[in-house]
This record gives structure tokens, sequence and C-alpha cells, in this order.
């Protein structure tokens, strides 16, 4: 691995009060793929830039794996299941701690870097990603040797080598909510990272390294989609977990099929969150702000379908104006900001495309006023009034801070409403009455549906959807019976 390595200074320059992130960051100019507890040049010998979608600057360059290095991963993951899968779980469950211990201790670095490769507001990857990530660890490791107790009756037995491929939106709390699970359940694992931010997992596997995670157990391989197909039709692994787009999700689910792989996938959503005439208002407003505008919008639970009760349609449509005036754009490293860039030139060229369309349509738009950086992918909070549930705003998945509001009368048409989507991930009520959650949640065809607030995430608490969304929980036991073979 080169050892010319540069240390990156925050951005300044933006039009207001900056208070950037100082800390700096050792980010390599290339890096190798981990396998079997080692640093490997990729057989290719082909490297791809990341960059950072705040400035357009590149940051290194990664290791694009080969066929064959999908190869030599899988047979390291294969090699270490042997022992891993023998160790008494309580020993399974030191390394786990102890990998949730170090990224609490390098907690800063971590959030840093996550914001300088993908664009995310520094206040979220310090307060949300890094910390959910390390739960997730001191989650599962709790588990390891309990397997007996969360499944009573049943001979709980890890599956073997799980191929896990994720995308770009949370790049280290997905490795988290991939890798912690399976590895406490006795499988080893072999990662792929989505191409835009591959650095966080690059730099889990650091913290393996650091934790004495015997070698083969994780095994971290960096690409492009031919290596995630790769990794998905070697005939070595036993598992596939993947998170990413519904197309991508069913070109994979296809390629499975009668291979005797189990799989589990979280794809898209457009989720309705819906607020009722006898919400707190204010409240709700702050929910659909977090809901939608929250990471730039790249979440696939995000609250991107707002219904409204006609009466409250007024009130709530002011008020959130008003509130989204409020929301800084600008550098991600500031601990200010409130929406960062957008993930990629690509993704930024999708957004722009929707609203495009929406503007077509003849559809009301309101977008925050004030300018953009001159470098980076930006796009504005966006909202679009009086959406028809025909609309193409309404129906498909934009991953970007666009909303779409329609509005209601009662509460059997909301419903309605709410489940004409091909998807079925989340959704979020706002009421008064707990009459009202309780007939919501058991009628919204949804994994999560969140009462009285908006993208809660917790280890113990499963997570995955319906329909187009995808199948198989993460998270709570659900997410461990994803990793096991239960048995009578
Ligand atoms: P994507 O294009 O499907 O990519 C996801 C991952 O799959 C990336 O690592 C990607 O590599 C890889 N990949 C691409 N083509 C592949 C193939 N043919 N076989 C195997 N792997 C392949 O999705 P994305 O654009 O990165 O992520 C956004 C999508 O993810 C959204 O639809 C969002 O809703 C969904 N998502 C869902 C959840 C959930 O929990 N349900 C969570 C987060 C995001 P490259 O990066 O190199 O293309
Ligand atoms: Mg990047």
């Amino acid at each position: 691995m080169s050892k010319k390595s540069k240390n990156l200074e925050p951005n300044t320059g933006w039009d207001f009060d900056p208070a950037p992130e100082k800390v700096p960051v050792e980010i390599k100019a290339q890096y190798d793929l981990f396998i079997d507890g080692k640093w490997v040049k990729a057989t290719s010998k082909k490297f791809f830039n990341t960059i950072n979608p705040a400035t357009e600057e590149k940051l290194s360059e990664i290791s694009e794996a080969s066929e064959k290095d999908v190869d030599l991963a899988v047979k390291a993951a294969a090699k270490a299941f042997g022992s891993w899968s023998k160790l008494p779980g309580k020993e399974r469950a030191k390394y786990i701690y102890r990998i949730a211990r170090i990224l609490q201790e390098r907690a800063r670095e971590f959030a840093v870097l996550e914001t300088m490769d993908g664009g995310k507001p520094i206040r979220e990857s310090r307060d949300v990603d890094v910390p959910l990530a390390a739960a997730h660890f001191f989650y599962h490791a709790g588990w390891a040797d309990k397997l007996e107790y969360a499944f009573p009756g049943l001979k709980p037995k890890p599956i073997g080598v799980a191929g896990q491929i994720i995308p770009w939106n949370f790049p280290l709390l997905m490795a988290a909510w991939k890798i912690a699970p399976a590895i406490a359940c006795g499988n080893t694992v072999v990662l792929k990272p989505a191409e835009t931010t591959s650095l966080t997992a690059l730099r889990l596997a650091e913290v393996f390294e650091e934790a004495g995670l015997p070698p083969g157990v994780v095994n971290i391989i960096t690409g492009a989609g031919s290596t995630g197909a790769a990794l998905v039709n070697h005939p070595g692994i036993q598992k596939i977990a993947f998170t990413g787009s519904t197309e991508v999700g069913k070109v994979i689910r296809r390629s499975v099929a009668g291979s005797g792989k189990k799989l589990t996938l979280e794809l898209g959503g457009k989720a309705a969150n819906i607020v009722f005439e006898d919400a707190a208002i204010d409240q709700a407003v702050e929910g659909i702000v977090n809901g939608i505008y929250f990471n730039q919008g790249h979440v696939c639970c995000a609250g991107s379908r707002l219904f409204v009760q006609e009466s409250v349609r007024e009130e709530v449509l002011q008020k959130l104006k008003f509130r989204m005036r409020s929301l800084i754009l600008g550098d991600p490293l500031d601990k200010n900001t409130d929406v960062g860039a957008i993930n990629s030139a690509e993704q930024l060229k999708t957004i722009q495309h929707y609203l495009s369309l929406g503007k077509k349509e003849g559809l009301e738009m309101y977008q925050n006023a004030g300018g953009t950086p001159k470098k980076g992918f930006w796009c504005q909070p966006t909202l679009f009034e009086d959406v028809a549930q025909s609309s193409v705003i309404a129906q498909e998945e934009i991953f970007g801070p666009v909303l779409a509001i329609q509005t209601f009368r009662t509460i059997d048409e909301v419903i309605q409403k709410a489940n004409n989507t091909p998807y079925g991930l989340s959704a979020g009520v706002w009421t008064d009455k707990g009459s009202k959650i309780f007939n919501l949640t058991s009628e919204l065809k949804a994994g999560v549906v969140w009462a009285n607030t908006y993208n809660k995430f917790d280890p113990t608490s499963p997570f995955g959807g319906y329909k187009e969304s995808g199948f198989g929980r993460e998270g709570g036991i659900h997410g461990l019976a994803a990793y096991l073979n239960l048995e009578g």
C-alpha cells in the first residue's frame, strides 16, 4: 500500500459564518482490498477515484476487485468460518465489544471521513451514523452467547459465508447493520461497499485489525456493480444480504433463484407521512422536515409523500415553508449545516430530472431561495404542492430532498392513498389520538410505522419492507434469524 497520504483541510469560503470541523483525517492516496486479515492488491490492478461531493476534490483511489479477488475473499471467509463458527459465543462477543468500543473511541475521525466521502452534514454523521454503528456492534455482541435464549426450543446454527452489498447513503451504518449480526451468529463475511463511499468501510477494516479479529472473518472488497454481481453469483456464498435499489434487488433475486442461497433484500421506498388535523402541528412540521430533508433525502425510508388533512393544509404549508427557509445548506463539515451535498453528480442528475418532470406536469414547486456553492453537487430543499396520485413525483423514489404533498379528508381515504404504491418500507403518523395510531399501524402496509416521530432507529427494532421494498428484517431478534439456520 502506498505510504503517500495527505491531511485534508476542511473547506472554507462559504457565504455564511463557517465553523467547520477541524479534525484532520488521514486519507491514504490508494486503498487495497482487505482479504484474510491483510491488505492486498487487486489482481485487476485497477483503481477508481472517490471524491468529496461538496468540493469535487479527489480524496483517494479505491481498488476494483475482480472476480478473482472476490473468489479469494470468499475462500478466506470459508476458511475462517471453520474456526469462527465453533468459537463459543462469549468469545466471539469479546471481539465484537472491542470493535464497538474502538468505533466509539475513533468516532470523530469516522464522522469527518463519512462526511467528506459522502456529503452528509457532520451533525448527522457525528450524532446519528457513527453512534448508531457502534450501538449495533454493542447490541449484537450481547446476543452472541444468548442465541439459544433468543430462539427457545430451536438449535440456532450459523449459515456460512455471507455476501453483503451496501449502498452509499449510510455507508458505515449499513456496514454495521450487516456485519454485526452476521459475525455475532458465527458467520463470516465478504462485504462490498458502494463505489462513491468506500472509505469508512475500509477504515472499519482497520478497526477489525486493531480489535484482533481473526483473519478472514470479515473481508472488505471494493468495486463497482460487477464486483457485487460476482459476489452474488459466487458458489461459496450461503447467504446474500443486499441493501440498495429495487432495480438491482430484482436482478439479484433472479440470479440467486434456485441456488439454495438465503437472501434478504432491503430496497427502495416512497413513504407516506400522514398529518391529521388533531396533531401538534409544530411538532409535525419538524417531523416532516426531518422525514424528507435528513441526509438530503437520501434515505430509503424518507417521508417523501406528505398527506395533510385538508382542514390544516394552509397552516402546515405555511409553517413548513417558514421552517424550510431556516435550513442551512452548505459545507457538510460545518456543524451548523442542515443540508449537505448530494452524494454524486449522477444522483443530482436524477433529482433534477424529477424536478423538471414535476414542473412539466404543471405542479406548483417551492424551493428554498439562496444560492448553492459553485463547486460540488447541491439541491435546495424542495416541495411540490397538490400532487396527484398519478403524478410521477408521488409514485417514484426520487432519493433526494423533494417532498410531494397531497391532501385527504377521511382516514379511509388516506389509508387507501398511502398504500397505493409498489413500496412498503415505512410510514409516519401525526395525531393526538392513540386509537388512530393503532388503526393506522395495522392498516398501513409498511415495515416500520413511526407515530409522532420520524426516522428513529435503534438496533433492537427490526427494520425492513413489504412488496417492492424487499423482504427480511435487520435489527432485533428478527435480524438475528436472518443469519441463522433454525432447526428444532
Ligand atoms: P444500487 O445502485 O442498487 O447499489 C447498491 C449496491 O449494489 C452498491 O454497492 C452497488 O455498487 C451494488 N450493485 C450495483 N449493481 C449491482 C449488481 N448488478 N449486482 C450486485 N451489486 C450491485 O443502489 P444505490 O443507488 O447505491 O442506493 C440507493 C438505493 O438504496 C435506493 O433505492 C434506496 O431506497 C435503497 N436503500 C434501501 C435501504 C433499506 O434499508 N431498505 C437503505 C438504504 C438505501 P455501486 O455503488 O458500484 O453501483
Ligand atoms: Mg466519495
